[in-house]
Parts: structure tokens; sequence; C-alpha cells
């Protein structure tokens, strides 16, 4: 039997809703594969109520922790009475950037059965996937508050970007690379570099030395406010977009609620190198207006599931995954956030069942 060492971290609100169902996938896969392969979780009780107890989001040493594991599977973080910048740089950019899992890989899919948000004549064709730099950009920290000099109600804070040549060229080729296994080998970049006259500008050089060695692959090159429009407007334009780490965090949400929901958005932070676990998450965060209620869609975390089996080598399980999640939103099993009436559990249910039914297909 092969093992997988998985560290799990549900986090808050909903993040705990949709990972246990996750994990019942993973283990009914497991249990079909009679032998074959096995998980082996460990469960991480950190995010805001450890926060609340012990006054950090995760254990001293627990980016360490993680290092022993074959991946990490994540909920969400961040719930009312612990402000947001806390718990998301306390455990989820604190694993990320800890890890130098710098790609954050985030499949937008179209899946049947779900009421269009886009109005386009054939919207099944579409399928795009966003790459996130995930190490640096708007997101690396840098700043601070109360400068000297002034008083109060004239307080001046500092938020910079940071982008490094090697950041910028790291995701860029990793979208290069993806574009080349992909149909219409494509790669659209964004960026803002006419009002960011630095970092970006870098980027956009960047992007255009490192596409001459890609002459296979089409380019393209937008600003983050026009590219907002074209996701409406053209989205059959779009096949990979490689944007900055708020860029990308900002068009994932809005790609996945065109394509129905941000409910069922997956995502995966990967370290390409492979010295470091990878972590699986879905793009969506703790939901506190739903959270409790059993309502949630654990579409997005299930999604990232898959996306972890592909990486840990289980590709016909997570092809098997993904087509039974296609058949349960063709069979019209949605949760609200969808139009449907279904719970969290019971769309589980149904991609359990379509599971058994994709393994007599195949
Ligand atoms: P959110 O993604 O949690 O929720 C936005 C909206 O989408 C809400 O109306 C929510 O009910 C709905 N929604 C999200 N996921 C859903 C699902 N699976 N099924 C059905 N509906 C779903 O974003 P927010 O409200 O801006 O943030 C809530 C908290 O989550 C904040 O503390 C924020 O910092 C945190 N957050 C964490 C992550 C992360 O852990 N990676 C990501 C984003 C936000
Ligand atoms: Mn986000």
């Amino acid at each position: 039997t092969k093992k997988f060492r998985l560290a799990v971290i549900p986090g808050d609100g909903i993040g705990k809703e949709v990972v246990r169902e996750g994990l019942r996938v993973l283990d009914h896969l497991a249990e079909e594969s009679n032998g074959r392969f096995a998980f082996e979780s460990d469960f991480f009780p950190w995010g805001c109520e450890y926060y609340l107890e012990n006054g950090s989001m995760m254990d001293e040493n627990g980016v360490e922790k993680l290092k022993d594991y074959d991946a990490i599977y994540f909920g969400a973080v961040g719930f009312p009475g612990v402000p947001d910048h806390i718990s998301l740089w306390g455990l989820r950019i604190a694993i990320c950037q800890g890890l130098d899992q710098w790609a954050n890989i985030r499949p937008v899919e179209f899946l049947p059965g779900i009421p269009r948000r886009l109005n386009h004549p054939d919207v099944d064709s579409l399928n795009w996937v966003l790459i996130r730099e995930n190490s640096e950009g708007e997101y690396s920290g840098v700043g601070g508050r109360n400068f000297s000099g002034r008083g109060p109600g004239k307080e001046v804070a500092v938020q910079s970007s940071l982008f490094t040549e090697h950041g910028c060229e790291r995701i860029i080729r990793y979208a290069f690379d993806l574009a080349r296994t992909r149909k219409r080998k494509k790669v659209t970049s964004v960026t803002k570099s006419n009002a960011q006259q630095y970092g970006m500008v870098l980027w956009d050089e960047v992007f255009v030395r490192v596409s001459k060695d890609y002459p296979d692959v089409e380019t393209d090159q937008w600003l983050v406010d026009a590219m907002a429009a074209q996701f409406v407007l053209h989205p059959e334009e779009l096949e990979v977009v490689v944007a900055s780490n708020l860029f990308a965090d900002i068009l994932s949400d809005l790609g996945s609620a065109l394509s129905g929901s941000l409910g069922i958005a997956a995502s995966a932070n990967l370290n390409p190198e492979g010295r470091n676990p990878s972590m699986f998450e879905s793009v969506h965060g703790s939901a506190p207006d739903i959270a409790g209620k059993g309502i949630a869609n654990p579409i997005g975390t299930i999604g990232s599931a898959s996306l972890m089996l592909d990486h840990l080598g289980l590709t016909d399980e997570s092809k098997r995954l993904d087509t039974a999640i296609e058949d349960t939103t063709r069979q019209g099993v949605l949760t609200r956030d969808l139009g449907g009436t279904y719970s969290t559990v019971q769309i589980t249910d149904a991609i359990i069942k379509n599971l058994s039914e994709v393994k007599t297909k195949v």
C-alpha cells in the first residue's frame, strides 16, 4: 500500500464543513483502491479559535511541522473577532510563503447544469486557468504605519509591492509551460504597468523576454481593469491567465462567480520544485454568513482534493473525481449558492455515488 501523509488544516467557518466532505471523498477513493493507496491524515486545529486561546494562528514552529507531509489540505481562515489581516498572514500566507508555494493554480471550470451568469453563446467551451504569483507582489508585507512627524488624524501608512526578476520569471515560465499542454496554447499576462511604473513594468519586460523561448505559444498583455471587462465581454479569448498576487486573487473570484459561484472554485498552492509540500484549498473564504448551516458548497474543496490527487500522481482518480463532480451538477444536485436546495453533505453523497458509477464506466 502506498501511503500518503496529509496535513489537514480545516481552519474556520465553512472551512471545517467542506474539508470534512473532501476527506470523505478521499477516504472513499482509498477504500475503492483495494489497498493500492491510503491516506494518513493528521489534523491541525489552527485558525481563529486557536488564536483566541493561544495568541497565534498556528504553532510557533508550525510551518516546519508541515514539511513532513506529502500534501496539505486546507479549508479557509478568518472569522469575526479576529482581524482578517491577522488570520490571513498568521496562517495561509505564512504557509504559502514559508513553504515557497510560489505558484497558485486556479482553474475556472464551467460545469454543466449550473445556471449561467455569463451571457455567451458557447459557455461550455470555456476553460480558463488563472496562474497567481503567490510569493511576493502586493502581498510582500513590506510597509509600515505611524511614520514620525504626523499627529492624530494625520497618520500615514505605506504598503509596498515587491517584484523580483526571479519571482516574475518563474511564475511566467510556469504559465508558458502549462499553456503548451493545453488546447489553444495561449498566455494572457495581466498588470497595471501604466500606473505601477516599477514592479509591473519589470513584470512586463520579463514576460516579453520569456515569451521568446515559447514561439509556439500565443501571447496577450492586458491592463487589469480592461481584463475585468474582457472576462465578461470576450471570455473565449482567455485560456491561461498569469497575474500578480493581488490581481489574480481578484480575477479568480470574478472567474468563479461567472462560472456559477465562488463555492465551486478549486486551487493549488504549489512548490513546483517539490522541495516542500504543496497546499490545496478552495478559492473562497470562511463565509461566516453561512457557517454552521450545512449549506456551504463543498465542490471547490472537493475539486481541490482532485488537484491534490493529480499532484500526488493519482491521475486516474483525479479524472474520475472531476467526472463525478460534473455528473453531480449535470443532475441538478446543487447547493443554494447555485439555486439548488441540497445540503453540503448531500452534494458529497451524490459525488461519491457518481464516483462508483464512473468506476463501472471506465
Ligand atoms: P468568502 O469567500 O468567505 O465569502 C464571500 C461570499 O461567498 C459570501 O456570501 C459566502 O457566503 C459566499 N460563499 C463563499 N464560499 C461559499 C461556498 N463554499 N458555498 C456557498 N457560498 C459561499 O469571502 P469574505 O466574506 O470576503 O471573507 C470571509 C472571511 O474569509 C474573511 O475573514 C476573509 O479574510 C477570509 N478569507 C479567507 C480566505 C482563505 O482562507 N484562503 C480567502 C478569502 C477570504
Ligand atoms: Mn481570494
